[in-house]
């Protein structure tokens, strides 16, 4: 380094970069009913666990037999769920297959206060509300190799009736016709292809010199 008056002050600001750390960002995942969405968020918990915390939603939706209340959603009721829209306590809402879901405004704030970044898992509806709000975020859409191989997913995880099934499966095609809204799309063939791609793009995502919390210079 030339020499100059001011070494010491320059790095200090160099050590302020290094020690500001990132600013903290959402991370959608969304995709027809099926492609495997839970399975990828389950896993990114798993490989990132202090790095990642899940946005759990609240949900009309009746709970399946594995999952837990406040884990996989929080279960209400419509009525509980109107009175949350009537509070502004979700960034956004939608009906999906019927259901209500909505993502609770303090799931994502404190989380990102609480340094973490924060994986959603919503549909597209909700996915273009988010990107308003936090452009920053990370949008991933999951897709499924085939029409057929989806349909044989839904079937084979045993969650859903013959007529849900119906109704997912005419949604997916919509959905899919989506895909080019988000910034990655990665098809769920071989699992462990699929994962490695994920998490592939989260690890870049984390890592753009964009997030780079600057201090704040000095005149
Ligand atoms: P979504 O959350 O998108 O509705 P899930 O994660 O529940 O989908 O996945 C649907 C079913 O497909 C589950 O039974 C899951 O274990 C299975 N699955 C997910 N990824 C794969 C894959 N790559 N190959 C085969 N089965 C898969
Ligand atoms: P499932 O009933 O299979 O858990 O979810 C059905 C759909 O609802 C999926 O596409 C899922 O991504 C979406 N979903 C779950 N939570 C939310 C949410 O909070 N908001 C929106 N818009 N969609 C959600």
């Amino acid at each position: 380094m030339s020499e100059s008056g001011n070494k010491s002050k320059t790095s200090s600001d160099e050590e302020a970069i290094l020690s500001a750390g990132y600013r903290h960002f959402v991370i959608v995942i969304s995709g027809p009913s099926g492609a495997g969405k839970s399975t990828f968020v389950h896993e990114l918990l798993r490989v990132h666990p202090s790095e990642l915390i899940y946005s759990v939603s609240a949900t009309s939706r009746a709970q399946r037999a594995h999952e837990k209340d406040g884990e996989d959603y929080f279960f209400i009721d419509r009525d509980d769920f109107r009175a949350r829209i009537e509070k502004s306590e979700f960034v956004e809402w939608a009906e999906v297959h019927g259901e209500l879901y909505g993502t609770l405004r303090a799931q994502i704030d404190q989380s990102l206060a609480a340094g973490k970044n924060v994986l959603l898992d919503i549909d597209v509806q909700g996915g273009r509300a988010v990107r308003r709000i936090y452009p920053d975020g990370v949008f991933i859409f999951i897709l499924p190799p085939s029409l057929a191989r989806l349909e044989e997913r839904l079937r084979g995880r045993g969650t859903d009736s013959e007529e849900r099934i119906t109704l997912r499966l005419e949604n997916a095609r919509r959905e899919i016709g989506l895909s080019h809204e988000y910034d990655y799309a990665v098809v769920n063939d071989d699992w462990d292809a699929a994962a490695r791609k994920v998490d592939a793009i989260v690890i870049a995502e984390t890592s753009r010199a964009t997030r780079l919390i600057r201090p704040r210079s000095e005149p």
